[in-house]
């Protein structure tokens, strides 16, 4: 299929064309047309896929018609986060340069003033984060009557940041007959009963599996012992010079923050990114690390979600993530744009039970490896057998031939060991 059959308005076919693309991605093709008859559409497609550009081209159709008289937005896209916010104006920005319109975000974190001004004049589109929309919503500084159009982008994750309110107090305050998108890289109960109150006679498309999705990344898991052998290897490692760029994920914003500033210690440009850092210090870093100056981004997963950003030749997952959805997103910032990557994940005894929902979701076994000089004492238990993995019955985990190089040489060997042990963390630090 090529743009042309889609039949776009010309100003947004010479903007398409001005991008270089040459045909839709699987998504734009499967998404664009049903968009365009006006039909309510779920859409199971990750980042990387042209998941923004199969929203933002029927929106900006939308957009090149007249609509009824009136200030409020004809376009309403709520994310999850300001970055994807941005990348979503931006995408806005390149389709539309050569449309007549009008739009902008209204997110946490950005002055109240500019947004103010924003919304007093009439507007086509806005871009939102949950929290601040509502805020004007709130005090009547937001019309949404006008609304033709509403996206969700990265629905699960508005779900998962405990937005489901939100959205629904937002969705409430449009019209009823509106169009509604909704993107999402899972659909599970909470998701489908979201759908069920916003959607209308849905037509659904799931774009590839994370698996297929994957296939230009080489994934590798390390077992450690404590968290002074993680650090150990993450030194070890961070010597590779085929590193371009590497993102390296930990479980809170404080490891983040620590974590960052040791490798800065050590000599290495390094930097945070987290939600706690003001909007300002986040643009700072993440300009830095597009211009190069920043090798390496130590990341939350909520800080990192939908970060689009080409050269990340690793993803360090410092910390295992609990949820497989978090692996996948996770080690997708890497291996973009044909380019390929590689993740390295630390699993502690502990994260087992997290280790088989991830290889369980992705339908992949990760190789375990082992760094000479560095190898572990720990084994990993089989989850759900021996007792959770603590003390007696342990077995070696069956998937990933994890076994030791060298084995025999184990048992309270040479392995590191250090003097702060592994802490397990509470869910409520993430
Ligand atoms: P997304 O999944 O929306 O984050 O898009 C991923 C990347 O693909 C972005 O950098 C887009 O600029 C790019 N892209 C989107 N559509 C196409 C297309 N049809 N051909 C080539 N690249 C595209």
């Amino acid at each position: 299929m090529s743009f042309a059959e889609l039949n776009l308005h010309a100003s947004i076919q010479k903007a398409i064309s001005v991008c270089g693309y040459a045909t839709p991605t699987p998504i734009q093709a499967e998404a664009i047309p049903q968009a365009l008859s006006g039909r309510d559409l779920i859409a199971s497609a990750q980042t990387g896929t042209g998941k923004t550009a199969a929203f933002i081209i029927p929106a900006l159709e939308r957009l090149a018609k007249p609509g009824p008289a009136g200030i409020g937005p004809r376009v309403l896209v709520l994310t999850p986060t300001r970055e994807l916010a941005a990348q979503v104006a931006d995408s806005v920005a390149r389709y539309g340069r050569f449309l007549r319109m009008r739009y902008g975000s209204i997110v946490g974190g950005m002055p109240y003033p500019d947004q103010v001004r924003l919304l007093r004049q009439p507007v086509d589109l806005i871009v939102a984060t949950p929290g601040r929309l509502i805020d004007h919503l709130e005090r009547g500084r937001i019309d949404l009557s006008r609304v033709e159009l509403l996206v969700l982008d990265e629905a699960d994750r508005m779900l998962d940041m405990g937005f489901t309110d939100a959205v629904d107090q937002i969705a409430a305050a449009t019209p009823k007959k509106r169009q509604t998108l909704l993107f999402t890289a899972t659909m599970d109960d909470p998701m489908a009963r979201l759908a069920g109150r916003l959607l209308k006679d849905p037509s659904r498309i799931a774009i590839s599996s994370p698996k297929e999705n994957h296939d230009s990344i080489e994934q590798r898991m390390h077992l450690t012992d404590n968290l002074g052998h993680k650090h150990k290897m993450l030194h070890h490692l961070l010597e590779d010079p085929t590193i371009t760029q590497a993102i390296i994920f930990s479980a809170t914003k404080r490891d983040a923050d620590t974590l960052a500033r040791d490798l800065y210690d050590r000599g290495l440009s390094a930097a945070a990114l987290h939600g706690d850092m003001t909007q300002g210090a986040r643009t700072r870093t993440l300009t830095n690390l597009r211009r190069g100056k920043v090798r390496f981004l130590v990341a939350t997963d909520v800080a990192a979600r939908g970060l689009d950003i080409n050269g990340i030749s690793h993803v360090i997952n410092f910390d295992l993530p609990r949820a497989a959805e978090d692996y996948v997103h996770r080690i997708g910032r890497t291996g973009r744009a044909g380019a390929t990557g590689v993740a390295i994940s630390f699993v502690s005894p502990a994260d087992a039970v997290y280790l088989q929902r991830i290889q369980r979701y992705t339908g992949q076994t990760v190789q375990m490896h082992t760094i000479p000089g560095l190898e572990p004492v720990s084994t990993l238990p089989v989850p759900g057998r021996g007792g959770n993995g603590a003390g007696k019955g342990r077995r070696p985990f069956a998937a990933g031939g994890q076994r030791r190089q060298g084995a025999g040489a184990g048992k309270g060997g040479a392995a590191p060991k250090s003097k702060a042990g592994y802490q397990q963390r509470g869910r409520s630090q993430r």
